[in-house]
């Protein structure tokens, strides 16, 4: 059983070159960049799972490869429904050879494994299949999820068309007070659009939820409460 089975050319992540260490925990903010701040399997962003954690997947499980644990190229960025319905399922090299195994998004192309269907993923081969049905991909967080993307993508064409209108208005047809008053609009609406051309970061600080961002102060806090804990300790009668 090997690591890499896919066709890398498509896939939609590309993993960032990181140094080796022990703990792969270390990897987890690393993971989520590459990972778009989102599920490795049903692409829930964070910011769309809102009280759902999310978690480091580990592909070939803990159980089954300890040589992986800490090797990147085996971790995924994963929500916690999908990295609970997977579990420590390892399907076997016969399984895999017939398509019976997870799809990983850093090595296989979306569009090959599957297509969508209104507010479902079909299956397009045996591991497009194989995912939705082992980790409910079409689960009704999910469709519900979809179906929110797909109103947020009409209100935004909606958006533009209105945008693109107004930036076509000729100046000349307006009385002076609202031309001043349109023109300060027009020179935000530009900036706007010139800062918005960075896309892969845009589409990333849309995605990333500061819930899971670490708390810088997290270190301090640990070894504060230790203490505390340990002074209030060292107070009570003590039992022979
Ligand atoms: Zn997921």
């Amino acid at each position: 059983v090997t690591v890499a089975e896919g066709d890398k050319a498509t896939a939609l992540i590309a993993r960032s070159v990181v140094k080796p260490t022990a703990r792969y925990e270390d990897y987890r903010e690393f993971l989520r960049w590459d990972f778009w701040f989102s599920c490795a399997y049903c692409a829930i962003t964070e910011i769309e799972a809102c009280g759902i954690g999310f978690q480091i997947d580990h592909y070939e499980p803990q159980s089954v490869r300890r040589d992986l644990i800490a090797d990147y190229s085996n971790l995924l960025w994963a929500c916690g429904p999908c990295n609970r319905h997977k579990g420590g399922d390892c399907p076997s090299s016969e399984e895999r050879a017939a398509g019976l195994r997870y799809f990983r998004p850093d090595l296989d192309d979306a569009y090959e494994h599957f297509e969508v269907a209104g507010l479902r993923l079909n299956g397009l081969t045996p591991v497009g299949t194989f995912t939705i049905e082992v980790l409910y991909l079409n689960r009704f967080a999910l469709q519900e999820i979809r179906d929110l993307r797909r109103e947020l993508f009409e209100a935004h064409h909606e958006i533009l068309v209105g945008i693109r209108a107004l930036l076509g208005v000729s100046i000349d047809q307006l009385n002076p007070v609202v031309r001043a008053r349109f023109m300060q609009i027009r020179k935000r609406l530009e900036r706007r659009a010139a800062a918005a051309t960075a896309g892969d970061d845009l589409v990333r600080e849309f995605n990333r939820s500061p819930l899971l961002d670490r708390d810088p102060d997290q270190l301090d806090l640990t070894k504060r409460r230790r203490e505390w804990l340990a002074a209030q300790k060292a107070l009570l009668p003590r039992v022979p």
